[in-house]
């Protein structure tokens, strides 16, 4: 039965190409709980054959002028621009997402493109001229090489998009090694690049598993390794990398908080806490984990959220007879009982669970691999559902009783991705920002991922490294900078023999 099913294999100089590892993992629609496609891992040979062809593309490339680069770049923009509705829909059939929500990711990663169309600018150098009597100094930017991109399941194109259109703008050739839960979007975005006019190798899809990602993390040839994913992994893959020689950012897992001061206006609250907390079924490293109420205002922000949780439409993300739902299926069905394990250790350490999402079943779709949105308060700070990332459609209330107390909180924690707070008071929003140790703060905007032309990252655990994403941190760590000190010698200036240390 299964050897019917598509099997999703690499694309590698320019093409796909069949892998003949004979290993590979399924491929879940998880809204129906079915395994659609097969997805190849890559055998260490063929680990090999794509940095190899990695290289050639980025000899090619590297040596390409700024000019044709700018026009390929802009037509991969077009391209994606009129064709983004095929990517939406495979990305809901693979993640689970609502279609729309799908949309919204490749908007975001468009962004990125859209700024890498403007690269030119940012990866100029700098000239002083007559630095000392007769001496120019000039710094010029040049691409590392082989740059390799790491990617977790729930963000199958825009993560990718956070990197690889500002590598290839600024002269790199990218492997990108997507999660084997939702290969399908790297391919596609592959195909695109072919359409564009992107020279052969410069895009490589390297599917597969721990060995793929250590084959490039252990290869001499990649010059850098950009990972997003949980922060165990991220941890593993900073530190690997970074003893092999490799410039490594890598983005870890999240717990983010929403602070929520009594003057704010509750019923903005309550939408906000759906759309962050119950988005892409929590699956979002921005998504809002924890509402952090000041009181006296938690039994009223409580009876808002349920209310909202209650005209939820959950199911197939791709929409059915009655349109789109709001909310998608989890990713697998052993991710469904991670989150569900997560739900009865805060029951068990005293937790009030006022919705539960667990045993949630959606007509028609009864092996999918859904979990009702939750709603748990009173979540003591000591337990492990607090602590951890849970990863799905649950939003838990801590009360805390004044602004310093919910900060503490929030900065005692183990991550420092994204954090939010909602007042109308100018004065405790600015004093938030400052006090708070986290990398992405929203005033009143619950999922503060930064535009393309700021950089995306959080602190702590949630960020291994010390360059963000896209933005200038992106072209600075992509690119290399040479500082030229140079002299053209004439018996006017020429200074004879002088042994000491050039001076000014
Ligand atoms: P994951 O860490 O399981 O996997 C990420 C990537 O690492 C995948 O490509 C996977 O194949 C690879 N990988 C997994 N185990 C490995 C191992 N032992 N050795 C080498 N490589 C390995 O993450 P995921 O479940 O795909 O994604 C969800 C996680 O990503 C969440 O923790 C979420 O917070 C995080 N995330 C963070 C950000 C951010 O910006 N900080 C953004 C998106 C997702």
């Amino acid at each position: 039965m299964s050897n019917e099913l598509p099997t999703i294999h690499n694309w590698v100089d320019g093409a796909l190409s069949t892998s003949t590892s004979g290993q590979t993992a399924p491929v879940y629609n998880p809204a129906t709980g079915q395994v659609q496609a097969h997805v190849a891992l890559s055998s260490q040979a063929e680990i090999d054959a794509a940095i190899d062809s990695a290289q050639a593309g980025f000899e090619v490339w590297s040596a390409t002028s700024i000019a044709r680069r700018q026009t390929v770049i802009f037509k991969f923009r077009e391209l994606l621009n009129e064709r983004k509705a095929e990517l939406a829909a495979i990305i809901s059939s693979e993640h689970g997402k609502v279609v729309s929500d799908a949309m919204g990711e490749i908007l975001r990663g468009q962004e990125v493109v859209e700024l890498a169309t403007g690269f030119p600018h940012l990866i100029k150098g700098a000239f002083s001229e007559n630095a000392s009597t007769g001496i120019d100094v000039y710094s010029i930017k040049q691409p590392l090489g082989v740059v390799g991109i790491i990617s977790p399941f729930n963000f199958p194109a825009m993560v990718p998009m956070w990197f690889f259109p500002v590598a290839i703008a600024a002269g790199n050739a990218v492997i990108i090694k997507p999660s084997e839960k939702d290969p399908s979007a790297s391919i596609w975005l592959a195909e695109l690049w072919k359409e564009a006019g992107l020279p052969d190798g410069v895009f490589t899809v390297l599917n597969g598993d721990k060995l793929a990602v250590d084959g490039l993390l252990h290869s001499p040839v990649v010059q850098s390794i950009s990972f997003v994913g949980s922060t165990p992994i991220a941890q593993y893959i900073y530190e690997t990398a970074s003893k092999n020689g490799k410039r490594v950012q890598a983005l870890g897992g999240a717990k983010n908080h929403m602070l929520v001061l009594p003057d704010a206006d509750l019923d903005l609250v309550a939408d906000q806490a759906i759309n962050a907390g119950y988005g892409a079924a929590g699956e979002r490293c921005m998504a809002i984990s924890v509402v952090l109420a000041v009181e006296p205002v938690a039994d009223e922000l409580i009876a808002k959220i349920t209310e909202r949780i209650g005209n939820l439409k959950i199911g197939n993300g791709a929409g059915g007879p009655d349109g789109e739902p709001d909310m998608g299926p989890l990713i697998t069905d052993a991710h469904r009982e991670k989150v569900s394990g997560y739900v009865d250790i805060a029951e068990a350490d005293g937790a009030k669970i006022v919705v539960d999402g667990r045993n949630f079943r959606v007509d028609g779709h009864e092996d999918g691999f859904f979990f009702g949105p939750t709603l748990i308060d009173e979540v003591p700070t000591t337990s492990r559902a607090y602590q951890e990332e849970i990863f799905g459609p649950v939003l838990e209330v801590v009360r805390v009783q004044t602004f310093e107390e919910g900060v503490a909180l929030i900065n005692s924690g183990q991550f420092g991705n994204g954090t939010a707070i909602f007042t109308n008071d100018g004065g405790a929003a600015r004093r938030f920002q400052h006090e708070i140790q986290v990398g992405m703060i929203g005033i009143n905007v619950p999922i503060p991922v930064p535009v393309a032309y700021h950089s995306f990252g959080g602190w702590k655990a949630s960020l291994f490294g010390d360059a963000k994403a896209y933005g200038v941190h992106g072209f600075e760590f992509f690119t290399r900078e040479k500082a030229i000190t140079s002299r053209w010698l004439d018996p006017a200036t020429h200074g004879g023999i002088n042994l000491g240390f050039p001076q000014n």
